[in-house]
């Protein structure tokens, strides 16, 4: 059986993830492979670790991806912080929240699991209530829930952990690169993304960031493997191998412990995309990120369809839409992407055919994608028999909204 060359559609991905990796990412991809300890490598994981402290805005010593998808850094992160039985709370306001208690969960901990009805967060007043009734070691929480387009201030709970000597550690994998996200300022001490959002570089890196609180309980439970020193014993090893950040700092640190095998090319494409983001400043990155929200949401408010989303906290690079009456959400889904070429993303648990999902992140967050993605979907839902849709008018009101902003207007 013969097959054709590979051709993979042209499209423009409007999703919260992953969305397309800038060209210049693309093509430091394309870069010949070199030995994991070449001093080149190593001069590149230095650099990245500087990028990356650059970007979650942190003087943490330990900033490094994590080889696997986002999930990887926070299990990594989890296991290596929870000892069985340590109590652990999780609040949690929609699907990535779950995630984090189902690590928690078989981490052995002693968890208690906050729910929220999804698209709503956590008043802080509440949350720091809950954190002192239950007396925790560790609170995990998402920053901006994907799933629901809810971004949870984390500010004033940051400040409590500290004060109280608990452990505050933050899933910020849709908003990192994208929206305001401050690692020391709101005293987070383990911070958790992933390469596939708003820093627009393809999944299968996690890149985090720890402090010192953290790094001492890796201090305590450090076990090199067997195969590497056979002496090495600690009846309060971390539990995995792959994920044992313990061994996988000293990787990226001056001893260059051989744990895994970095993915080279990855790590190319990782270099360059956090370099992209310095070159645009990360302040101005963000700005953009929250214009091309703006404009996204005042033109769909303009064609008549309904946001789902509390606009008082709505994440800037997420917006859900509700499903129009009558509508099948999956064929507005299939004629955005094969007639017009526009990637959008269906709803999880309980939105799921209610909604459809938006994403503004990285590379894709442009005027052009977004007044596309206006134009797209009017059309699309009128296609479909949707009742109310205000024809031309979203993409009216985006363009108003933009011209508008006279001198503020982003680069793209
Ligand atoms: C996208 C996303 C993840 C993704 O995890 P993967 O393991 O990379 O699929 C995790 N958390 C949040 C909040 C996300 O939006």
């Amino acid at each position: 059986m013969a097959y054709s060359e590979l051709v993979v559609p042209k499209h423009s991905i409007m999703t919260p993830g992953p969305v397309e990796a800038d060209p210049r990412v693309l093509q430091a991809m394309a870069n010949p492979i070199i030995g994991q300890f070449d001093p080149a490598l190593l001069h590149m994981m230095d650099e990245t670790k500087e990028l990356l402290k650059y970007v979650f805005k942190t003087n943490n010593k330990e900033a490094f991806p994590v080889s696997g998808t986002a999930r990887s850094g926070a299990e990594a992160v989890l296991n290596s912080i929870i000892e069985p039985g340590d109590k652990v709370l999780v609040p949690s306001f929609g699907r990535f929240g779950y995630l984090l208690a189902e690590m928690v969960e078989r981490s052995g901990a002693d968890m208690k699991l906050l729910e929220q009805e999804w698209g709503k967060i956590y008043d802080p007043e509440e949350l720091i209530k809950e954190i002192k009734e239950f007396g925790p070691k560790v609170v995990a929480i998402v920053h901006g829930e994907s799933s629901t387009g809810a971004l949870q201030p984390l500010e004033e709970v940051g400040k409590f952990c500290r004060e109280n000597d608990i452990l505050f550690v933050v899933d910020c994998v849709p908003t990192l690169g994208g929206v305001e996200f401050k690692t020391d300022e709101w005293n987070i001490d383990a911070a958790i993304s992933g390469t596939q959002k708003c820093l627009a570089v393809p999944t299968g890196y996690s890149p985090l960031t720890y402090n010192d609180r953290v790094g001492k309980i890796l201090e305590e439970r450090k076990k090199i493997e067997m195969g590497l020193d056979l002496k090495s014993e600690n009846p309060r090893r971390i539990q995995s191998n792959y994920l044992d950040l313990s061994q996988i700092q000293e990787y990226w640190g001056p001893s260059r412990l051989n744990h895994h095998t970095e993915p080279t090319t990855l790590l190319y494409g990782l270099r360059e995309g956090l370099r992209l983001i310095q070159e645009e400043g990360i302040d101005n990155r963000i700005k953009r990120h929250t214009i091309h929200g703006e404009a996204l949401v005042k033109g769909l408010q303009a064609s008549g369809v309904k946001i789902f989303n509390d606009l008082d906290t709505k994440m800037p690079v997420v917006t859900l839409v509700e499903t129009p009456e009558g509508v099948d959400e999956a064929k507005i889904r299939a004629t955005m992407v094969n007639d017009f070429g526009i990637e959008i993303a269906g709803g999880f648990g309980p939105l799921a055919g209610k909604t459809f999902r938006i994403g503004n992140m990285g590379y894709g967050c442009r005027k052009d994608n977004i007044l596309g993605c206006l134009a797209a979907l009017e059309a699309t839902l009128v296609y479909h028999g949707a009742k109310g849709i205000n024809v031309g008018d979203g993409v009216q009101a985006a363009m108003e909204f933009y011209k508008n902003l006279g001198d503020d207007q982003p680069a793209v």
